[in-house]
């Protein structure tokens, strides 16, 4: 170990010494220097600072920083449906009345003003030389699900392929009692195909179904993408029924 100053300490006092020896005389000479140069080092310091100032932008209102955002309503709910078929709740059986009796027994079903129109209809058509026939009204949801699935796969149809032309279980307008499919008596290998739309059936009920409040529901190029359909008609002749086909949609 060396005595007295180490040799680190012994360079940084170097250093210093020869720092001073430069400085002494460039002190020596600012302070000789005349008063008008220390005033114009002043003015040309602070100008710049002075510009900055000036074109300095507004300070940025002052947001609270316990402001909340109000929260926006939640986005209305979208309706329930399955391969563009909306969802439908089953008729009360207790609304139920009979309209016409298939040869198998089976009784076809409409909500009480939807039957009562359409027999009005019936009625008018054949005075006028037609003949509809109601083929499908009220179907419930197992009715519908043999209508699908097993009628789907006897066919060899996939349910996207089967749902084209029959709505999956839960989804159809049969379930409100308010859908009916209608034949032509008079050709009656038009039944439930496209070619009803040749009928002279299908000719009066473009004519007049809306006078009793029937509508088609699947007309070509419908938005719920379902094949034309020019049998099936749906009841919107009271409030209950427009409600029924018409309020599901608006939440879309
Ligand atoms: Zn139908």
């Amino acid at each position: 170990m060396s005595k007295g100053i180490s040799a680190p300490r012994r360079s940084v006092v170097r250093h210093l010494k020869a720092v001073r020896k430069k400085l002494v005389p460039f002190l020596h000479t600012v302070s000789n220097l005349p008063r008008w140069v220390y005033a114009l080092g002043g003015f040309s310091l602070s100008l710049p600072l002075f510009l900055a100032t000036a074109s300095a932008p507004p300070p940025a209102p002052v947001v609270p920083p316990t402001q909340v955002k109000p929260s926006s309503p939640p986005p209305p709910a979208k309706p329930d449906t399955l391969f563009g078929h909306y969802a439908y709740e089953e008729a009360p059986a207790s609304d139920l009345v009979t309209i016409a009796v298939a040869a198998d027994s089976y009784a076809l079903k409409l909500r009480t003003a939807a039957a009562q129109s359409f027999t009005r209809m019936q009625r008018d058509a054949r005075a006028d030389g037609i003949n509809l026939v109601p083929l499908s009204g009220y179907r419930s949801k197992a009715e519908q699900e043999h209508l699908f699935f097993t009628i789907g796969q006897e066919r060899n149809q996939t349910p996207a392929e089967r749902a084209k032309v029959s709505a999956p279980p839960g989804y159809s307008e049969h379930h409100t009692g308010y859908a009916i499919d209608i034949g032509d008596g008079d050709n009656p290998s038009t039944d439930l195909a496209e070619t009803f739309a040749q009928t002279a059936a299908y000719a009066w009920l473009r004519q007049n179904a809306a006078r009793y409040g029937f509508e088609l529901s699947f007309p070509p190029n419908n938005p719920q993408g379902v094949m034309y359909e020019p049998w099936h008609w749906r009841f919107v002749g009271d409030t209950d029924s427009l409600k029924t086909f018409y309020k599901v949609r608006n939440r879309s």
